[in-house]
């Protein structure tokens, strides 16, 4: 059963029960840093600043371009451009992606350089019945290792094991006030924040501070890092109203780039190219980077939102008022990880280890990647406003964050990992953030309107295009195919 499933499946049993029943030496590796973009295309292949109502003259294509126009140019090979690429290539379209970065995958992104395959981006396949990941994973034969998230052993404030009863509490108690907090929130005539939905409850019916620590643990492992987002951004409306797969959740066990990779194959792909500027006209579409302008019929655009809420690409003609709006309503999260890898294992079997600490948000839980993997690693995961405070720190003070938590779990004489790999996903100049959430505000409806091309010349594909799947794999996936064949559609 996955996180989420086993969390709607509480939430619909427990909704009968009285409320009044009730009351997470070093060998430094360098820390992501923004890449610089790189200078304007050069002037002389510049398409020229048109009056809105006169025709946009294309830029020519340059030296070091391809001046054959290509049917489709595919903007990121993240699992969405990958996916959308393939499929028109198979159908026998000519087809080049253009990729900021100097790898594929985007937000996947298996690091295998301390000789572990650890994946810096996403892990998991969320629910494997069904889900097309999975399907691509049997494809090509990628083993698979599934995750039990009961498997889970939880620690207090000053170390102790929390007892099962203990256990039990923490979910009881997030599964009724998540659900109160929600009939609250639909009581109301205008949407609001899920902790104003929850404060509401909370003053109504109070808790005591051991409850409440127990509560603010579970709000933030099971909905704010698996929303990326702090409970008081996310809409208590429709934080959690998209569609989910069945089956357990799984990773792979040489790392989610199996799956870039097998996606990848034949396909020409431009790395180190952050394509800047794209102007269409009625018949094609340039593309402008600082090697070149390239141009084609038709061009998909799957930058994640972090991207384009900056104004990372600029577009000529402007895309449409309706999807300004809506990317100004989603939210952008931010979930990090912090990979240890220590000399040797001193934790506990679990799969899953909590830590509910006096301060909400802070280092709560943490994957043992030695249960999954064997390899002596933890991964602590931080989202929302924490994630982002970390990521103005340095690697050493963000390693001695985490290893103050391991010590009141562990005790002060484990030992100090002797390597670690930190990610910055909000710092990252090709994603700004790490997955789509629903802010307070936007609505389900804003991914269909992201999804809507541009003049049957632009096409737009991503996870945040994705409204039944947003923020993974899987519904990039599905976007890149929804994206393939509306081209397809419009090229026959
Ligand atoms: C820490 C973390 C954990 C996650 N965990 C999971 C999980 O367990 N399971 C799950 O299903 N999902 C998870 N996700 C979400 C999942 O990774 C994403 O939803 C998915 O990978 C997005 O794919 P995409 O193709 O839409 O975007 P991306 O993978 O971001 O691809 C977009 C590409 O565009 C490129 N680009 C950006 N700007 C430019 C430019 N100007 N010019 C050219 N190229 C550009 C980028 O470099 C990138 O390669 C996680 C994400 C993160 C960050």
């Amino acid at each position: 059963m996955s996180r989420r499933e086993f969390l709607k499946l509480l939430l619909a049993t427990l909704t009968s029960i009285p409320l009044s029943a009730c009351a997470d030496a070093l060998d430094l590796q360098p820390p992501l840093q923004p890449t610089d973009i790189p200078p304007a295309a050069d002037p002389s292949v510049a398409p020229q600043n048109a009056a809105p109502d006169t025709p946009l003259m294309l830029p020519t294509a340059s030296a070091g371009s391809n001046s054959a126009p290509w049917d489709v140019i595919v903007v990121g090979a993240g699992v969405a451009g990958l996916c959308a690429a393939q499929t028109l290539q198979q159908k026998g379209r000519r087809v080049l992606i253009l990729e900021a970065r100097d790898r594929i995958g985007g937000r996947i992104w298996t690091d295998n350089s301390a000789g572990i395959p650890l994946d810096l981006g996403a892990s998991w396949i969320h629910g494997v019945r069904g889900n097309p990941i999975a399907a691509v994973a049997d494809q090509q034969g990628a083993t698979l290792v599934f995750t039990d998230y009961d498997d889970m052993q939880r620690f207090d404030a000053a170390g102790e094991k929390l007892s099962g009863d203990l256990d039990r509490r923490v979910e009881m108690l997030l599964d009724r006030y998540i659900e109160r907090a929600r009939e609250y929130a639909e009581s109301q005539n205008h949407d609001l924040s899920l902790q104003s939905a929850l404060d509401a409850v909370l003053r109504a019916y109070p808790l005591d501070i051991h409850d409440m620590r127990l509560i603010n643990y579970a709000v933030n492992t099971a909905v704010e890092h698996e929303y990326a987002a702090d409970s008081d951004q996310l809409s208590a409306w429709y934080f959690d109203t998209q569609k989910e797969f069945d089956g357990n959740d799984a990773i792979f066990k040489r790392g989610y780039r199996t799956i870039v990779d097998f996606l990848a194959q034949n396909l020409d792909i431009r790395l180190n190219h952050v394509v800047q500027r794209i102007v269409s006209s009625n018949s094609r579409v340039a593309l402008i980077a600082a090697q070149g302008v390239w141009h084609a019929q038709t061009a998909l655009i799957t930058v994640p939102p972090g991207v384009l809420q900056r104004d990372g690409i600029t577009f000529e003609p402007p895309l449409p008022a309706a999807r300004q709006q809506a990317l100004g309503r989603i939210g952008m999260g931010v979930l990090n990880k912090c990979c240890l890898i220590f000399p040797e294992v001193f934790w506990d079997d679990a799969t899953l280890l909590g830590y509910v600490g006096e301060r909400k948000g802070e280092w709560a839980e943490w994957l043992n990647v030695n249960a999954l993997l064997g390899a002596p690693v933890l991964i602590g995961f931080n989202a929302g406003a924490y994630a982002r405070t970390l990521e103005t720190q340095s690697d050493a003070q963000i390693v001695a964050a985490a290893m103050h938590t391991l010590r009141r779990m562990y005790g002060n004489t484990i030992p100090n990992p002797s390597d670690y790999r930190i990610t910055r996903w909000a710092a990252d100049p090709f994603a700004f953030g790490a997955y789509s959430f629903l802010a307070v505000g936007a609505t389900p409806e804003d991914y269909d309107t992201l999804a809507q091309p541009v003049d049957n010349r632009l096409f737009f594909a991503g996870e945040h295009t994705q409204r039944d799947y947003p923020a993974t794999v899987h519904g990039a996936y599905l976007s890149g195919k929804r994206a393939a064949n509306e081209i397809l559609r419009l090229l026959k």
